[in-house]
Parts: structure tokens; C-alpha cells; sequence
């Protein structure tokens, strides 16, 4: 019998590419391949990429060329495959910059219902959508992974009470907006509107139906939550656009939804807020967080934040400031702007803030918000 061929996985970046690599790794043993124990061994080597900053696809570019060098002298080299959020430079510029890889891999080929590959025996990650209609201006989502999808509401419940029967009580539902689960519209024209230069961003709350009745996020967490061998069910990432009342009540009736929420704010200056096109105010964030914190005593939250936006002067920075000690985040993501190619934010601004200043900017918030007990953190939201 011949010997089974073999695949290597590297992974970049957040819970949604996790996630992604654990269906790539399903697709390959579906195909009969089997996971090499070191990437010398394999006979494919996925890189599964990461855009959100340019750091990040130096790292994967820099594997890539490690990995040329290692396999060079090699007659019978593996094949490179290149996936995730860098695909959005497009495959013939990929191939240019990067000529050891082979082939580029959208990761919508693989879809949602490719069985996942886990390592985990407890907790699991389920995709419910992916790709994004909302047009953040600084956010290459929406050109890497395309259009919002949904994944039926039956296919997850079947995902839900399959791996319950094979002994997991923990489940994380992700997707790049969670809470808009089921309410996309918009086609791939938009995509196009988008990339034409000096066009009016589409607002991002104007890509999504408006839920009649129950929200169909909230219709799933119930379902979800009426199979009691589930004992943790968390989800990310939210969006304060969608954060419905329904889906704090829903928070609120089942236990088993964890109590942290996780609810990106990115500023807390209106004006930043609006040039990063996130379509709420800060007041609107507090408005969700009070609600959150009055319904569910117990609850927790954190969020991601972005410093050194295009514009934000020291008063939008300050503004931030003063959110982060009304809101009392347990955990922030701070992350310092940088430009990524393609993105509105980059076709319409200047990327005027220094890396002084955006690093002095990111330690005031980790100093307040992820290290509290340098300094005095308030409680009281007014
Ligand atoms: S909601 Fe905004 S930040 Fe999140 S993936 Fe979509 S465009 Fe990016």
C-alpha cells in the first residue's frame, strides 16, 4: 500500500484563522493525507496568514522564505500553499513577492462544513459565518474574506450535537461579527463600490438587515443553550451595532453563556470613531455597557482598541482615556495603527501620527487598563 501523503499547518492570527486551519486539516484527512509530525516530513505546508498588521505578514513572509531556503536543495520540494487574510494582495502579486509558494488557497473553498481537525478533547471553536459587510475603514477583512456568509442554523446544531456526543461541554461560536448572524444582505457589488478610489465608505450598520422579532444570533444561542451537556458557551466577536437588548436578555436566561463579554470599542472620541466608520458613538457603547451591567450583575468585559488612528489628536486620545475609566475593562487589545494596503483608511488618510507618540499613547492604556494595580482604576460608571 502506498504511503499516505502528508500535510503541515503553520497558523497566524486570531481565533477565526484557528478555527480555519482545524477545516483546512479536516479537508486533507478527508483526502486521505495524513498530518506530518514536522514540517521537514510533509509532503504539503499550509500557511495559514494573518493582515491585521504588517508585522504579521512579515512573520509569514519570513516563514516563507526560511522555508525556501530549508527545501532549495531539495529534488522533491513540498508544496507551499498560502491562505488566510494575506490573499487579499491578490494571486498574481502573491506569487511575484513570494515565488516559492505554489498555490494560493482562498479559505472560503474549504467552507464551513469541512469536519474540524481538534486538539482540544473539551472545548471547541465553531464557525457561523464568515467574511464581513462592514466597512471599518482600517480593517482588511472585508476584502480578504469577501462578503458575509452565514452558515446554517441546522448545520451548527448538528456540529453542537456532535461533538456533545464525543464528550465536549465547551463551545466558542466565532465569526468576524458574530451578533449579525443571519441578517446579511449586500452582494459582491459592493465590494467593487468599495474599491473605487474617493467613493463614500457605505456605513457599516446600513449592511445589515434589521432583525423582526428575535434576532437570529439570539435564536441560536437559545437553541444551542437547550442542550444542557453544553456547560460554557462564549462567542467573538461582537459588534456594539448589533449588541441588541434581546441579546443581553438572552445573555441574562442562560447560565451557560459566559459572563465575560469581549465587545470591541477601537475609540472612544465620536470623530475617530467616525472616520473609522464604526457607526456608533461613544455614548452608544456606554449606553450597551449600563445596559449589560444592570441586567447581569456579574458580568465582565474587555475589549480592542486602536491608538494612533490617522488624525486622533492628544483630545480624541484623552477621550479614549476617560472611556476606559467609565467602562472598566477587565482586558483591552491595544494595538498601535498601521497602515494596511487597501484598506479605505489607507487610500484616504495620512498615517500622521507618530510611533513615538502611538507608543506613549498604547502604554497610557496598558498602564490603565491591563496592569490596574499600577494605578487607580475607578468603578463607578456615570
Ligand atoms: S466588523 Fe469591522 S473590524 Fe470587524 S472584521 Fe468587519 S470590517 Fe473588520
Amino acid at each position: 500500500m502506498p504511503k499516505p501523503k502528508t500535510y503541515f499547518i503553520f497558523t497566524f492570527g486570531c481565533q477565526m484563522n484557528k478555527s480555519d486551519s482545524e477545516r483546512v486539516a479536516g479537508d486533507y484527512q478527508s483526502r486521505g493525507y495524513r498530518e506530518a509530525k514536522t514540517v521537514d516530513q510533509a509532503d504539503e505546508i499550509v500557511i495559514n496568514t494573518c493582515s491585521i498588521r504588517k508585522s504579521a505578514e512579515d512573520r509569514a513572509r519570513s516563514l516563507i522564505n526560511n522555508l525556501a531556503k530549508k527545501f532549495k536543495q531539495m529534488a522533491d520540494k513540498p508544496k507551499i500553499i498560502l491562505t488566510g487574510c494575506m490573499i487579499h494582495h491578490g494571486e498574481e502579486k502573491l506569487l511575484t513577492m513570494l515565488p516559492f509558494v505554489d498555490e494560493i488557497l482562498p479559505i472560503s473553498e474549504v467552507g464551513f462544513n469541512s469536519a474540524a481537525i481538534r486538539r482540544d478533547t473539551i472545548h471547541a471553536w465553531i464557525p457561523i459565518s464568515a467574511g464581513c459587510n462592514s466597512f471599518c475603514t482600517y480593517c482588511i477583512v472585508p476584502l480578504s474574506r469577501g462578503r458575509e456568509i452565514s452558515r446554517p442554523l441546522k448545520d451548527i446544531l448538528a456540529e453542537v450535537k456532535d461533538l456533545v456526543k464525543r464528550g465536549y461541554s465547551e463551545i466558542t461560536l466565532v465569526g468576524q461579527n458574530v451578533n449579525s448572524y443571519g441578517l446579511e444582505k449586500v452582494g459582491i457589488g459592493l465590494r467593487k463600490l468599495l474599491l473605487r478610489q474617493n467613493l463614500k465608505l457605505p456605513s457599516n450598520v446600513s449592511q445589515y438587515k434589521q432583525a423582526k422579532g428575535k434576532p437570529p444570533f439570539v435564536q441560536l444561542l437559545d437553541k444551542i443553550c437547550e442542550n444542557k451537556a453544553i456547560k460554557k458557551l462564549r462567542f467573538m466577536s461582537s459588534n456594539p451595532w448589533d449588541f441588541s437588548d434581546e441579546l443581553i436578555d438572552c445573555i441574562l436566561r442562560h447560565p451557560q453563556i459566559d459572563r465575560f463579554i469581549h465587545l470591541p470599542v477601537q475609540s472612544g472620541s465620536n470623530r475617530t470613531l467616525s472616520r473609522m466608520n464604526r457607526g456608533y458613538t461613544w455614548q452608544d457603547y456606554l449606553n450597551i455597557v449600563n445596559k449589560l451591567r444592570q441586567k447581569i450583575p456579574n458580568v465582565t468585559l474587555g475589549t480592542d482598541i486602536i491608538v494612533g488612528f490617522p488624525g486622533e489628536t492628544d483630545r480624541d486620545f484623552q477621550a479614549t482615556v476617560k472611556l476606559a475609566k467609565k467602562v472598566g475593562w477587565q482586558v483591552a487589545f491595544v494595538a498601535r495603527y498601521s497602515p494596511r494596503p487597501g484598506t479605505a483608511a489607507w487610500r484616504l488618510y495620512k498615517d500622521d501620527v507618530s510611533a513615538v507618540v502611538k507608543k506613549q499613547r498604547w502604554q497610557i492604556l496598558e498602564n490603565l487598563i491591563n496592569q490596574p494595580h499600577l494605578i487607580h482604576r475607578p468603578k463607578v460608571i456615570k
